[in-house]
């Protein structure tokens, strides 16, 4: 059927790509740390930068968690199905989103919840 072969590459490259932002965030933050201006409006500045990192950092190991995920399913033989429903993941979901594990109506459910 499906090549899991192609799948499982594109998420290797997804996780590389992640893992890539991750590092930079994580080097930006330690950046930032580092001499502290003594400026209040350049502090305050930054600490808004800071917070914009940790928010990057937050939404990129939740999606590394999900890329986890997305590969342990592969492996198991269950990347297409709906990890809540049972159905089928539409293709081009998945191709929009390869490490999505939840149907298109499932997914607009939890984000309604
Ligand atoms: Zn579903």
């Amino acid at each position: 059927m499906s090549d899991t072969s192609l799948i499982r590459a594109r998420l290797l490259a997804r996780r590389a790509e992640l893992l890539g932002r991750s590092a930079a965030v994580t080097a930006d933050l330690h950046h930032e740390h580092e001499p502290l201006v003594a400026d209040f409006a350049d502090q305050a500045t930054q600490r808004e930068n800071e917070e914009v990192l940790r928010g990057i950092e937050q939404s990129t190991r939740g999606l590394l968690r999900q890329v986890n995920v997305a590969l342990e399913r592969v492996d198991r033989g269950e990347y297409f199905r709906c990890s809540r429903c049972g159905c089928d993941i539409e293709a081009e979901r998945l191709q929009a989103i390869p490490e999505a594990d939840q149907c298109a109506r499932c997914a607009a459910h939890r984000q309604l919840a």
